[in-house]
């Protein structure tokens, strides 16, 4: 799963996603974060058999989790290929192919919305 993981003061300081990385055996991917002694958020992926049992024990602990579940989807036929998406992406999911096309990787999407203020044509949609 894809999620914002949000910490309070309280427990910014707390080695409590290193204890559950080591008690679950998950992967745990950094995305994007920003953290200070006044709390913080933090992008992650996390994946392994006990992805839920990890979730339960930092949400327990006071980490707020928020799943994304949304991605983007382009409508070809709308796309002008202009590429005025692509260096908006945050997280560059969007790249263009060698027929200067542009493509969309929702593995990597964090569903910013960037792209979608962004497309003169509208050509880019949020799917649930
Ligand atoms: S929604 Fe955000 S992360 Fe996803 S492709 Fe668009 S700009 Fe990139
Ligand atoms: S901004 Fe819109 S029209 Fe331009 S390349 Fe991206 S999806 Fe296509």
């Amino acid at each position: 799963m894809k999620a914002w993981l949000r910490f309070l003061p309280s427990i910014v300081n707390k080695a409590i996603m290193s204890d559950a990385i080591k008690l679950f055996d998950i992967d745990f991917n950094i995305l994007r974060a920003h953290i200070t002694p006044r709390g913080g958020k933090m992008l992650v992926e996390i994946s392994g058999p006990q992805e839920t049992e990890c979730v339960n024990y930092i949400e327990e602990r006071g980490i707020q989790v928020t799943p994304i579940m949304k991605v983007v989807k382009k409508e070809a036929e709308k796309c002008i290929d202009c590429g005025a998406c692509v260096s908006l992406c945050p997280v560059r999911a969007i790249c263009v192919q060698d027929d200067w096309g542009i493509d969309i990787d929702n593995q990597i999407c964090i569903a910013c919305g960037f792209c979608i203020n962004s497309c003169p044509t509208k050509a880019i949609i949020l799917i649930e």
